[in-house]
């Protein structure tokens, strides 16, 4: 292909995503392919001759599009969103346009220095304690993770190292691998499924502490489980909080927790992927309370700040300490400016070697946005859900679950687990909306998130009439089913009875 058909191509490929997203509504959002649909479309081998470009933009809408899940439909209340922006799509072009790898700043000093630009803007934004911008005078400062889950990652690997390393020098009489094998871990039973999977990969268990009945973990609980652990000989590393839980976006107690990490020398990551965006509002100011106190935390914008995905931030207040713990050299990576402040090599701070160039469709999607529509948006999807909200509230056959947090609503038809599950069966099969279920304390029930990239009043009415048509539906067939049963038990009951008399008149006859 050349620069003229790919400029043909290209075109033609903007035209055919404006129409998509554009047309989003046409679609249901669930796709109705069975497993293996797609394994029947397509050719068994790669064309031995090259194809057109067209040929392939057809079978885009053949092949691709029938098995694809809406993410940006405005019926999407499953998870938690995952954002995209008109702006941010042309920022993820131009970047794999340059096709550069930006591991350390000779390779691309652009890519380094508007990391450093967008994440100190972000940093600003959020309202986030001044020592975790590049420009305040200490060493902390912020990068773009591929994931919550790598950010995550990370902050284990680094505060692992850091434990092994000081608790050596403490206690000189320990092996490396007996104080490794001493190590431990605490994150709340309500936090991401991540942070159980981090304790796996840094092979440390992570203990899974329970939340309070209002799903919340706080510094008393955290401190019996670490004193427990200290009496048993074990070294306590890391405690993973969560600022918005994926189950029913809890807020874990910073305040409680950070003077526990402080009092026992625990390093205390914040997972903020979806709440993080709140940070940005006035009104939600009290989110950000302990902030200051915690060593590192993480926020995705490919959740709340419509760049698309992968896009996590993460920052971290001594920079030194993720550096120092995954510095590994060669001597092809070594360039002159290395080590120079303000000019950071972040492949010191990730877990791959090579990176790419995020912060491109962060600036341009800043830029074409604003603060001002950024805050719009978290506020939009804040107001979206207060509309759900009073809708559940309204009729009486369903109970809320949680107190409705951002753009997330959890509720449940009144009744048992059962008819929770049958709700969202048929609103599954169906395929009009997308929601699924999360779990606590034994009871089931429904999250409702408000998702999409333009989502509108008109689409939570769509949705809650949905939901609360398929219920009056579910309801009305039980009672039939209901009916017929009783029927059935009354005609058994008539002809045991006739049977009965049927037999007595027989053995009198006798
Ligand atoms: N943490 C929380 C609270 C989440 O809700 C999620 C995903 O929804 C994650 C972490 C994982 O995010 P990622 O897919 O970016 O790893």
């Amino acid at each position: 292909m050349d620069a003229k058909e790919f400029r043909e191509f290209g075109k033609a490929a903007v035209d055919f995503m404006a129409d998509y997203l554009e047309n989003i509504r046409d679609n249901d959002v669930l796709p109705t392919v069975e497993p293996g649909y797609l394994l029947d479309l397509v050719p068994s081998e790669m064309p031995e001759k090259p194809e057109s470009w067209k040929e392939v933009l057809e079978d885009i809408n053949r092949v691709i599009k029938p098995g694809l899940t809406h993410w940006q439909s405005p019926n999407m209340h499953a998870y938690y969103p995952t954002a995209t922006s008109y702006p941010s799509i042309v920022g993820e072009m131009l970047a794999s346009g340059f096709g550069i790898i930006g591991f350390s700043w000779i390779c691309s000093p652009a890519c380094t220095e508007l990391e450093v630009v967008v994440m100190d803007w972000l940093a600003k934004f959020l309202k986030l304690p001044a020592h975790f911008q590049h420009a305040s005078e200490g060493p902390g400062g912020g990068v773009i993770q591929g994931s919550a889950s790598e950010a995550v990652l990370v902050a284990v690997l680094a505060a692992r190292e850091q434990t092994v390393a000081s608790y050596r020098e403490s206690h000189p009489e320990l092996s490396e691998s007996e104080v490794r094998g001493r190590l431990v871990a605490y994150s709340s039973d309500q936090s991401n499924s991540c942070i159980e999977k981090a304790g796996v990969l840094a092979a440390m268990p992570i203990r899974l502490l329970p939340a309070g009945e209002d799903f919340v973990l706080r510094g008393e609980t955290l401190k019996q489980a670490i004193l427990e652990d200290v009496a048993a000989g074990r070294i306590p590393v890391i405690c993973i909080a969560t600022l918005g839980t994926t189950g029913t976006c809890a807020y874990d107690d910073i305040e409680t927790l950070s003077a526990v990490c402080e009092e026992f020398k625990v390093w205390l990551h914040v997972d903020a992927a979806y709440a993080g965006g709140a940070f940005a509002l006035d009104e939600c100011s009290d989110l950000r309370k302990g902030l200051d106190r915690v060593d590192s935390l993480n926020f995705n914008l490919h959740k709340f700040m419509l760049v698309n995905f992968d896009c996590s931030a993460m920052w971290l207040r001594d920079a030194n300490k993720v550096v120092d713990s995954f510095n590994v050299d060669r001597i092809y990576l070594k360039h002159k400016h290395e080590g120079q402040s303000q000019i950071p090599d972040f492949r010191h701070w990730q877990i791959p070697l090579g990176r790419r160039f995020r912060a491109l469709k962060v600036w341009i999607t800043f830029r074409t946005l604003g603060a001002e529509g950024l805050r719009n948006h978290v506020r939009k999807h804040i107001e979206l859900a207060k509309q759900f909200e009073q809708l559940v509230i309204k009729d009486s056959r369903f109970e809320l679950v949680a107190p409705r947090a951002l753009g997330l609503v959890c509720f449940r038809p009144k009744g048992g687990n059962e008819v929770t599950t049958q709700l969202l069966q048929r609103l599954m099969d169906r395929k009009k909306i997308y929601m699924v279920k999360a779990e606590h304390a034994g009871r089931q029930f429904l999250r409702f998130v408000v998702c999409g990239m333009d989502t509108k009043d008109s689409d939570i009415d769509y949705a809650w009439t949905e939901i609360e048509s398929q219920l009056t539906d579910l309801q009305a067939e039980q009672s039939l089913m209901a009916r017929k049963a009783g029927n059935v038990a009354d005609l058994t009951q008539h002809f045991q009875i006739h049977l009965t008399n049927d037999n007595a008149t027989h053995e009198k006859s006798q």
